[in-house]
C-alpha cells in the first residue's frame, strides 16, 4: 500500500495564529499516526496577498512547537512551470477558455455568479484575460472523514471558475491540486473553511485522470465575535513561550484527551503523548469558540 501522505499548507499572509496552529497540528497527527510522511508547502502564490517575513516566521513557529516536517520545503512561488505545464494540459484537453469579464459585469448579469458568458467568445490570447474552466456536473457530493457526506450545489458552488487569473497569476484551485498530485499526498487535512474548494479541487482531479485524496476537515476556530480566527484582528501570533500550553489547548478543541501536568513537557512530548492517544472520532464536527482568555494561559 502507499505510505500515507499528508501536508501542512500555509499561505504566509501573517504569521502562524490558533487556527493555523489547530490545521498544522491535526494533518501532523492524523499522518503521524499512521506512521506517514507530513510535507510542509509554503503557498506563496500570490504576493499582494503576502506578508514580508510571515513564511520564515510560520516555519520558525512550527519548528518551536515541536513539528518535523518530511523533506525539503516546498514553495508555490519556485514551482509555475508545474502550474504552466497543467494548464497547458487543460486547455488541450479543451477544458478552458479565456474570459474578460470584470466582476461588476458579472454582478450585473447574474447576481456575482459566473454565467459561462465568455465560453464560445473565443478571446485572443493577446487580450488581457482570466482563464477559467468548464466545470462540469457531478461534483457536487463528496465524503468527508470528519463531517461525512458533504454537498454544494448552490449555483456559485457550480460556476466555471478561474485557474488563471487576469493579472497572470496561477489560482490557488489549480496549484494546490498540482501540488497535491505530484507530492504523492493521498489526504488532505485542513479547516473547514475550505470545504467548499473541494469539490471544484475533485473536479480537477478527474480532469488529470487523478484519484481525489480522503479528506478531513477540521472545526473552524472562531473568536468572541463569532468570527475566523485568520480574519481576526483580536488575535495576535501565537506566542512560542507557551508552545506546550497552546498545543494542549488545540488538542482539546480537536476533541482530544489531554491528561494533567501535559502542558509541563516538552512541545515534542505532548505531540509524542498526542501521536498515541489520537481519536479522529472525537473531533467536532462543528466550529469551537476560544477566547483571549483561553489563549493568555500564564494568567
Ligand atoms: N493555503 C491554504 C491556507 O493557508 C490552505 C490550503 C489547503 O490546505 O488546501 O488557508
Amino acid at each position: 500500500m502507499q505510505q500515507w501522505t499528508g501536508r501542512f499548507a500555509p499561505t504566509p499572509s501573517g504569521p502562524l495564529h490558533f487556527g493555523s496552529l489547530v490545521a498544522a497540528l491535526g494533518s501532523y497527527l492524523i499522518a503521524k499516526q499512521k506512521q506517514g510522511l507530513w510535507l510542509l508547502r509554503i503557498e506563496d502564490l500570490d504576493p499582494p496577498r503576502e506578508q514580508p517575513g510571515a513564511a520564515s516566521s510560520i516555519i520558525h513557529t512550527l519548528e518551536r512547537f515541536g513539528f518535523q516536517w518530511d523533506g525539503e520545503i516546498v514553495y508555490q512561488s519556485q514551482r509555475q512551470s508545474l502550474y504552466h505545464q497543467a494548464l497547458a494540459e487543460l486547455s488541450d484537453k479543451q477544458l478552458t477558455y479565456r474570459c474578460d469579464c470584470s466582476r461588476k459585469q458579472v454582478l450585473q448579469r447574474n447576481s456575482g455568479v459566473y454565467d459561462g458568458y465568455c465560453r464560445e467568445r473565443n478571446l485572443s490570447p493577446q487580450l488581457e484575460a482570466a482563464v477559467r474552466i468548464k466545470f462540469a456536473a457531478g461534483f457536487e457530493k463528496f465524503n468527508d472523514r470528519i463531517l461525512d457526506d458533504c454537498i454544494f450545489e448552490q449555483p456559485e458552488d457550480l460556476q466555471d471558475f478561474v485557474v488563471l487569473r487576469r493579472d497572470n497569476l496561477f489560482a490557488y484551485q489549480l496549484a494546490v491540486v498540482v501540488d497535491d498530485i505530484e507530492q504523492e499526498i493521498n489526504h488532505v487535512v485542513r479547516g473547514a473553511d475550505i470545504l467548499d474548494s473541494t469539490p471544484r479541487q475533485n473536479f480537477l482531479y478527474s480532469c488529470f485522470q487523478k484519484r481525489p485524496p480522503l479528506y478531513f476537515h477540521l472545526p473552524l476556530v472562531i473568536d468572541e465575535t463569532g468570527q475566523k480566527f485568520s480574519k481576526s484582528k483580536l488575535y495576535p501570533a501565537i506566542s512560542e513561550h507557551q508552545a506546550s500550553e497552546l498545543l494542549c489547548l488545540a488538542l482539546i478543541h480537536l476533541g482530544q484527551k489531554v491528561v494533567p501536568d501535559l502542558a509541563m513537557g516538552t512541545p515534542s512530548e505532548v505531540l509524542q503523548f498526542a501521536i498515541k492517544s489520537w481519536d479522529i472520532s472525537k473531533v467536532s464536527k462543528t466550529s469551537k469558540k476560544v477566547t483571549l482568555q483561553d489563549l493568555a494561559i500564564e494568567n
